[in-house]
């Protein structure tokens, strides 16, 4: 008896239910978890003491497109400047909440500086570096009570450089009492999902409705990161915050952050992601936010800006110019986005192919909305442009870029137009 061939289907895990956060600022809203899209965001390395240079920074992630955007609130100074970082964002019409991220002395800070507490739209709280023993649970409530004083959520952030020590030596105690205690790594794991859930619980015992709290565990390797995650969404239901701490420069960070967070996401795990990427010198901050939509671009879980397929150029294609007109084409609509958003709804979803010969060029522009197949070596000097799988014009010449993106111009004016409304 043969065999019975099944259909294969592609796609991520539906994702994991949770509550609904909401993050308000002046009179918008934002929501994580839930049925919302997986949220894009990012943190400032500015001086927050340095209002002005902070809310340039904020400004550049959320143009970006960060959807919230963490300042450090370290200092009185830092504190004080959050209010006028606020006014300026909304003076330049900055459409995103500042979420402040506080350690050791939060609980002072948001007492002091209520101007500071209100201009927040959440606080990340990291419950290893609130305090030592007694202490800690009376700042950790000092901090939640403000939190619930400003009608604001939290989100619970354990990293695991910083892991509370006390809860930590009680787990390892628990963990000598087994018959056959855990390994070292099990011990670290149970005490950083432990320190998350059970501090989300105190909060909801000090009064934080459960609707207001977001959970992370930050860890810097791969495996372990998955690990913890899995776990901790199997525990409770809270949003997710997902990132690797510490990712690294270049494409180490990238490549690591990318590999914890796809295969989590691909189990329907986490509702709003960070890539903590070092920058490398003279850089700009918001890569990391490019780098969050292109995970989940490529995974189909959301779309930001048009995508580029480029072919990786081999030995029939010995010219630059595909490169140079990939590189191109990609910065154009990349620069294009935040305004063809608006006016062209649903051009996020554009292909565009750049290929570099005739071998695989005509095939995969023709996948594409619009492809274009440069002329290999040895090849006629002629690029045939692909418009929605058909033939449309052959480019010649030296204005062969400009020619292309005017095509693409062309064709995105006609095809995303909204429709006019019937009359
Ligand atoms: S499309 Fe042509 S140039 Fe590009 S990788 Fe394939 S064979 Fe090489």
């Amino acid at each position: 008896m043969s065999e019975q061939v099944l259909p294969i289907v592609g796609g991520a895990r539906e994702r994991r239910r949770t509550r609904t956060v909401s993050i308000a600022w002046g009179g918008k809203k934002i929501s994580v978890g839930g049925s919302a899209p997986i949220r894009v965001q990012s943190m400032t390395n500015t001086d927050t003491a340095d209002a002005i240079g902070t809310a340039i920074q904020v400004k550049e992630l959320a143009l970006a497109g960060s959807e919230l955007v963490r300042i450090t609130v370290n200092t009185p100074e830092a504190a004080a400047a959050v209010p006028a970082i606020r006014e300026q964002l909304d003076r330049m019409g900055i459409d995103v909440p500042l979420v402040g991220d506080f350690h050791y002395n939060g609980h002072t800070l948001l007492k002091d500086y209520p101007e500071c507490a209100q201009a927040l739209s959440k606080y990340r709280i990291n419950p290893g570096n609130v305090g030592q023993g007694a202490k800690r649970d009376s700042q950790f409530a000092q901090m939640i009570e403000a939190a619930c004083r400003y009608d604001k959520p939290v989100r619970i952030g354990v990293n695991w450089g910083s892991l509370d020590q006390g809860l930590l030596a009680h787990i390892m105690d628990e963990n000598a009492r087994r018959p056959t205690p855990w390994d070292a790594q099990s011990v670290m794991y149970e005490a950083l999902i432990t320190s998350a859930i059970s501090s989300a619980k105190r909060a909801e015992e000090v009064g934080l409705p459960g609707d207001r709290i977001i959970l992370s565990c930050k860890v810097s390797g791969v495996q372990d990161l998955i690990a913890v995650y899995r776990e901790l969404a199997r525990r409770c239901d809270y949003p997710l915050h997902l990132g690797l701490t510490e990712a690294g420069m270049g494409s180490k960070g990238i490549v690591a952050s990318t590999a914890a967070l796809s295969v989590l996401l691909q189990e329907g795990i986490g509702d709003t992601i960070r890539i903590s990427l070092t920058p490398e010198p003279g850089a700009p901050r918001s890569k990391e936010v490019i780098v969050a939509q292109e995970i989940l671009q490529t995974m189909g879980l959301r779309a930001f800006a048009p995508m580029v397929i480029a072919c990786p150029g081999c030995g029939r294609t010995t010219s630059t110019l595909f490169q140079e007109l990939a590189a191109q084409i990609q910065d154009y609509l990349r620069a294009q986005i935040p305004v063809w958003k608006i006016q062209y709804p649903g051009v996020e979803n554009m292909h565009v192919a750049v290929m570099g010969c005739i071998v695989n060029g005509p095939g995969e522009s023709k996948q594409a909305n619009i492809g274009i197949s440069l002329p290999g070596s040895g090849e006629n000097p002629a690029a045939p442009v692909f418009v929605d799988g058909e033939k449309v014009r052959t480019l010649r010449g030296e204005r062969i870029a400009e020619e292309f993106q005017q095509i693409v111009d062309d064709y995105v004016k006609k095809r995303y137009a909204p429709a006019q409304a019937a009359v």
